[in-house]
């Protein structure tokens, strides 16, 4: 016989295992073992927190990361924002490194990931985890007020965009809290700086500590307030 709860560890593990598929076959640009390691900083994250833990994504495409995170939001009862305009990075443009013809809208001739990311959460079923937020990252970010649980960094990847994320984003995140962010690059030929930068700064300022990594994933802590000046 079963206990009630391995029967209910083995639910939870097949939900999982169900929202990973999901997540590896949304369109975008995280990789399995990177989404995985995500979903864990996240668990981690969202398990000890005594109401409900809050979840910030700058930089959701298609929904990929989305399923990943939303998966430990569900898992722990968190709640998990996943912000974007949803018109593609610069790096997404035509022309560019990461473009994808199929995301373009035909009547504007913008690209408009929202209908996709909005397929990727409801067939993954994880409505009641995410909320999707429509709109310029650092806008919301210099609104925002809840104290973060895990924030994650994947929006715009050129200087301009991605230190306005770290800049708008990382004093968000509580004391004891996590920040992670996506594509940092310790050698230049695998891709751009920024990311890399802004994990520098992060642990320059002395404010977060390595805890973490997989792949290009950098996950930090917070074991110091933000200084007030940026
Ligand atoms: N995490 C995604 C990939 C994100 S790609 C995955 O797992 O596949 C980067 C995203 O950041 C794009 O969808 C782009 O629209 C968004 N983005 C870039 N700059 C932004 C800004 N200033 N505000 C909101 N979203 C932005
Ligand atoms: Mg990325």
């Amino acid at each position: 016989m079963m206990s009630a709860d391995n029967e209910r560890r083995d639910e939870m593990e097949h939900r999982t295992e169900q929202l990973f598929a999901h997540a590896r076959a949304a369109k975008g640009f995280m990789p399995d073992d990177e989404g995985t390691a995500l979903f864990h900083a996240a668990r981690r994250a969202g398990s000890d927190h005594p109401t409900t833990g809050t979840f910030v994504e700058v930089g959701a495409w298609c929904g990929k990361s989305t399923v990943y995170l939303g998966a430990a939001a569900e898992a722990t009862g968190a709640l998990l924002f996943s912000i974007d305009h949803h018109h593609g990075s610069e790096e997404n443009q035509r022309g560019w490194e990461h473009h994808d013809d199929e995301v373009v809208d035909r009547t504007t001739g913008r690209i408009d990931t929202l209908p996709f990311w909005r397929r990727t959460i409801d067939a993954a079923g994880l409505g009641g985890s995410v909320v999707g937020v429509v709109g310029n990252s650092s806008a919301i970010a210099s609104h925002w007020q809840t104290p973060l649980d895990l924030c994650f960094i994947d929006g715009g990847h050129g200087e301009e965009p991605a230190w306005a994320d770290f800049r708008g984003w990382a004093p968000h995140v509580a004391v004891g809290r996590w920040l992670a962010i996506h594509d940092v690059f310790p050698n230049p030929a695998d891709g751009g700086r920024p990311p890399y930068e802004l994990w520098c700064a992060a642990l320059a300022s002395g404010e977060f500590v390595e805890d973490g990594e997989c792949g290009s994933l950098r996950v930090l802590r917070r074991v110091e307030p933000p200084t007030e000046v940026r």
